[in-house]
C-alpha cells in the first residue's frame, strides 16, 4: 500500500500526472494538481509511480 501526496508548492500545474493517471490526480483551476485520494489502491500504483518519474517538478511524493 502507497501514499501519494503533491506539493503544490512545487506544482507548475502542467497536468502530466492527471493525463497519466486520473483516477487519482486532479488539477484544480487547471493550475495546480491535488491528489484525490491518500491512500492509493494496488491497481493505481505503477500509474502512479510513473508520474513521479514524469513529474518536471518532482512535486509527488510516494510514502511506502
Ligand atoms: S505532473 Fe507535477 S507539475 Fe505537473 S501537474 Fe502533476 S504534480 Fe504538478
Amino acid at each position: 500500500m502507497i501514499k501519494v501526496s503533491v506539493n503544490q508548492e512545487l506544482c507548475q500545474g502542467a497536468g502530466i500526472c492527471e493525463s497519466i493517471c486520473p483516477e487519482v490526480f486532479e488539477l484544480i483551476d487547471d493550475e495546480i494538481a491535488q491528489v484525490k485520494m491518500e491512500i492509493i489502491p494496488e491497481k493505481y500504483e505503477v500509474a502512479c509511480r510513473r508520474a513521479v518519474d514524469s513529474c518536471p517538478a518532482q512535486a509527488i511524493r510516494i510514502e511506502e
